[in-house]
């Protein structure tokens, strides 16, 4: 079979087992790869019905089709599995160059299921997977566990690996990335699921490149593309997803206030990647495996307890959560609420929300400054921003009620704070305001894993940046009119599907 390797590990933690599970080619004519083929084993060769962060509950790590392959933008894949935050179906997609290293040891993916009896973390390489103890990186963050990994082992390979908040079973921790250069599997607390395992972390490298039928003709094909993929991407390589905020704005599909206001013109020109790169806070660019657009923005963080750091700035999904929609607008706060994201292992989307809700309780005095223990959660505050960032991270103090997500912390407030908590299914909303492209409205609430927009990317048609005959939608949408809506959400969601797999 060509561009991929045909076989899957399965890896129990418990006895340190590894068997090899030979993929049938009928399954990946139907399935692809990625979330769709692990979909497939899920159902078929698991049990559902177990709790996600039961030791047996099994989580896969399953590569594209094309992911290690010399193509721009498909470097991703996806780790899936029952989601410790919503409880059903989760797929958390990511790109980087660990799949590229995961396929390069002659494997599509992985399975992991068991617990360890103490922390491990995982080499894969051409020839084996070994089991290294990983007890004295306990309570270590992502940057220092990545580094770590590689230096004790000597191997130039990529890291996945969760940080604390997976450690602490937060229900809303990530599994990262590429160390600095941080790429996050962060939706849906899969790295709650690592930390239940005891997994810390998984290091790849590998020499063996999949097979391609005609490599002339794929070369021909990216030289052909990369010019216009370069015109296009312009701003994406200036200035990342970020430097989409003003825009979005505009729209009125930023997030501002808890999902409570519609205008933030002022702040969206501080906190959008323009501005990051006008004030030099945005030092460099890196790139994902095979990408010439590089979006990946390398951020100089100025404040808080990582002052002087350096890591992978913020995306646009996260110049809302941890900025609009807390009224902060101020970037250098901005900067280093997403650098403890990073850091600790946590989703952005869903530790913003989480902050926004807690903010709003607070104006209402729901929440009050003797609960927080003096953490000033006055909207737009940047100090108290990081204080209880770090807090739901270390799931210490009063912040831990909001570890788990805006539902478990609506649950544990009572009373109307569950009117504060902004979700689908269990699931933080991404952030984009489905008052602004009403499309996203059945988008989110119809979505497999909860409130995301990465199967709902319908905002980009009604925008009219993507034409929907390219995928068989062939009729018009008009911004505030919900004709042919329903049938747009449908037809994107098959379609991202696809793109998923
Ligand atoms: S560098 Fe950016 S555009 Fe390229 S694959 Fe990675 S995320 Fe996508």
């Amino acid at each position: 079979m060509y561009g991929i390797m045909g076989k899957v590990a399965l890896i129990n933690l418990e006895n340190q087992q590894v068997s090899y599970i030979e993929l049938k080619e009928t399954d990946i004519r139907k399935f692809l790869g990625g979330s769709g083929l692990a979909a497939k084993m899920l159902l078929d060769d698991f049990p559902l019905d177990l709790d996600p962060l039961d030791p047996r509950s099994p989580i896969i790590f399953m590569n594209g089709l094309l992911t290690g392959l010399s193509i721009p933008t498909a470097a991703k894949s996806g780790f899936i599995a029952k989601s410790p935050l919503t409880g059903i179906w989760n797929e958390s997609t990511v790109g980087g160059r660990f799949g590229m290293q995961v396929k390069r040891c002659g494997l599509d993916g992985f399975i992991l299921v068991g617990q360890s009896k103490s922390p491990v973390y995982l080499v894969l390489t051409d020839d084996h997977i070994l089991f290294k103890e990983a007890s004295h990186l306990k309570g270590k963050d992502v940057y220092e566990t990545t580094e770590k990994m590689l230096e004790e082992t000597g191997i130039k390979g990529e890291v996945a690996c969760i940080g604390p908040a997976g450690e602490n079973l937060n229900h809303i921790a990530g599994i990262m990335i590429g160390g600095k250069e941080t790429r996050a599997a962060g939706r849906g607390g899969l790295g709650a699921v690592l930390g239940s395992k005891k997994l810390k972390g998984i290091l790849a490298k590998g020499t063996q490149i999949p097979k391609i039928k005609d490599k002339e003709m794929l070369t021909a094909l990216v030289r052909e593309a990369n010019p216009t993929i370069k015109e296009y991407t312009k701003m994406m390589h200036d200035f990342g997803t970020a430097g989409g905020v003003q825009g979005v704005e505009a729209n009125g599909d930023l997030p501002i206030k808890n999902w409570t206001l519609g205008s933030f013109e002022e702040g969206a020109q501080k906190i959008c990647g323009q501005n990051m790169a006008h004030l030099g806070i945005t030092v460099s660019h890196h790139a994902c495996f095979a990408c010439g657009i590089r979006c990946g923005k390398d951020a100089k963080v100025s404040v808080g307890p990582y002052a002087g750091s350096i890591g992978h700035g913020p995306e646009y999904e996260t110049c809302a959560s941890l900025g609009s929609n807390l009224l902060n607008d101020d970037v250098e706060y901005l900067v280093a609420a997403n650098d403890i994201c990073n850091r600790m292992g946590l989703d952005t989307i869903c530790a913003g929300n989480a902050l926004a809700m807690a903010m709003e309780c607070f104006e209402k005095g729901i929440i009050t400054i003797e609960d927080t223990g003096g953490i000033d959660l006055k909207w737009g505050n940047g100090k108290g921003i990081l204080e209880f960032l770090m807090l739901m991270a270390e799931r210490k103090g009063f912040a831990k009620i909001f570890s788990d997500g805006v539902d478990a912390a609506a649950k544990h407030l009572g009373g109307i704070a569950h009117e504060f908590a902004i979700s689908v299914k269990g699931m933080s909303v991404a952030l984009h305001d489905p008052r602004a492209f009403t499309s996203m409205a059945i988008g989110y609430a119809t979505s497999n894993r909860g409130g995301c927009h990465l199967e709902n990317l319908t905002y980009f048609v009604e925008s009219g940046a993507y034409k929907g005959h390219l995928f068989g939608f062939n009729k018009t949408v008009e911004k505030h009119n919900d004709e042919n809506k329903a049938e747009l959400a449908v037809k994107m969601q098959d379609l991202m599907n696809v793109v998923n797999a």
